[in-house]
């Protein structure tokens, strides 16, 4: 018998993924264990093998099967629809424009990192606008006709729009001005002043890996400079960094990406290495390491557990109470970093770059313009001027890799993760019970049964509606902001 076309489409995409799968564990050797020698040769290992992987995303066999598959359930369905909406934006891409893209972005990084180094702006702003202009030139290629920047999103959150994303953002800011405005008015916490050594720090990141369902048999924890989550089904790894004056940007970042690893690890197994596989987008995946990290993890009933292990830890460090610890470990301060911001501040952050990255790619803002219009935005929302490029537009390595209309994801995962924490909430009335005792199962078992073994099946929107039954919106997220910090804060 021979196989049907359903079949030979199944068995060609799985080996696309087990070699994309290859690709990312290159990038996270990269990261953590490759010789520092090795970086051209990897450079050139990288490119052959993203060169086989763009080979059989625009397969011509694709569409023939394409054509004549036929799904017999909604999972088949669902691995229909993802690889056709990867074989559109993959042959709707000249292969000059995307060998022009890669080039240019690859160097790009570079000259973004030395100018940050330097502070000099003006050496990254001719390589900033090449990348705009072949990213605009992508858009208009895949957008055919309709808006670039909802072209461009569409690789990070599909079926996302710019403008209902923009109308939700002009809903939140005020009252997020607002509650900052308030919260900054009270005495700020105690500063630590303490020194937590970097292998218990390493150990206790690891013991809270596992408390929030991190499998480590099927993945691991290292250092990296910049944490980060790679991988999918059996073989998912974390990364995370040591401060040895702030333990908390250890353990939450750890915690960050355990939410990001749970994610794929929670999968339904019979997804592996298929399109379902992984998680469904940017958004969703962000809901899920935002919720870990905060709506549980800087919940004052799991931080009250935290306090305890880090005396018996760390010793006396300092801290009076569970309360002061809650405190601290919320922190509501202005900041130049989005990176280091707090929740309240984050999404701040996030909304002033996607005006700027809509305007650039739509043309109404120029590139020798950018710097006069973030530091004009900053000074708006934040209070402050921003003191040097580093602590301003050259802080992010975003644009330089071409990545327009990923941040936007980051403000719609706190959204989600919002929705999310309501409607657990609502399922799991004692739920603070178990985070005072450091058991987070519960929570972190809806979640894997309401959207993390889902993978691909669902489109983003519809998980969350399907997990919260209730069309996702910021109100949620807004309201647990207001409630927590104003009680934090004695508002
Ligand atoms: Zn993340």
């Amino acid at each position: 018998m021979t196989m049907g076309a359903f079949d030979q489409l199944m068995a060609f995409q799985r080996e696309t993924e087990a070699l994309a799968q290859i690709s990312g564990r290159l990038g996270w050797d990269q990261e953590t264990m490759m010789p520092r020698g090795a970086a051209e040769q990897r450079g050139e290992e990288m490119a052959a093998i993203e060169g086989v992987l763009h080979a059989r995303r625009t397969d011509p066999r694709l569409a023939e099967w394409l054509d004549t598959a036929e799904a017999e359930d909604t999972v088949a369905a669902a691995q229909l629809r993802h690889i056709r909406r990867s074989y559109a934006r993959a042959t709707r891409i000249p292969a000059a424009l995307a060998q022009r893209l890669a080039r240019v972005t690859s160097t790009a990084q570079g000259i973004w990192a030395e100018a940050r180094a330097s502070e000099k702006v003006a050496d990254f702003l001719p390589t900033l606008a090449e990348v705009i202009e072949l990213k605009r030139e992508e858009a208009a290629a895949l957008a055919q006709g309709g808006d670039l920047y909802d072209a461009l999103m569409d690789d990070y959150e599909p079926g996302a729009t710019a403008a209902s994303i923009g109308a939700m953002f002009d809903r939140m800011r005020p009252r997020l001005v607002r509650l900052r405005a308030a919260l900054l008015e009270q005495a700020p916490p105690p500063k630590l002043d303490h020194h937590f050594g970097q292998e218990a720090q390493m150990r206790f990141s690891r013991d809270l890996a596992a408390v929030f369902g991190y499998d480590f048999l099927r993945g691991r924890l290292d250092l990296a400079v910049h944490p980060f989550s790679s991988g999918a089904g059996t073989d998912v790894r974390i990364t995370t960094r040591v401060v040895e004056t702030d333990p908390f940007n250890c353990f939450y970042s750890t915690i960050h990406e355990v939410g990001h690893a749970c994610y794929e690890q929670g999968i339904d197994p019979d997804y592996l290495l298929t399109p379902l596989g992984g998680g469904v987008s940017m958004g969703v995946h962000e809901s899920q390491s935002r919720i870990y990290e905060n709506q549980i993890g800087r919940s004052p009933a799991f931080t009250g557990w935290m306090f305890r292990q880090m005396l018996d830890r760390f010793g006396d460090f300092g801290v009076a109470s569970p309360e002061e610890f809650a405190r601290i470990v919320n922190r509501v301060q202005p900041g130049f970093i989005r990176t280091e911001a707090d929740e309240v501040h984050y999404n701040l952050h996030v909304m002033m770059r996607f005006d700027l990255e809509r305007a650039l790619i739509k043309g109404d803002l120029a590139v020798a313009d950018l710097e006069a219009a973030w530091n004009d935005r900053f000074e708006a929302d934040f209070g402050v001027a921003v003191d040097r490029p580093a602590h301003g537009l050259l802080q992010d390595v975003h644009w330089s890799c071409g990545l327009f209309g990923y941040f936007p994801t980051y403000t719609l995962g706190n959204v989600y993760a919002g929705c999310l924490h309501q409607a657990l909430r609502a399922d799991l009335p004692d739920l603070d019970d178990q985070l005072s005792r450091g058991d987070t199962s519960a929570a972190t078992g809806w979640l894997r049964e309401k959207v993390q073994r889902h993978g691909g099946l669902h489109e983003p929107r519809a998980v969350i509606t399907l997990a919260c039954g209730m069309e996702p919106s910021e109100a949620p997220l807004l309201d647990y902001l207001d409630a927590k910090f104003g009680a934090l804060y004695g508002l």
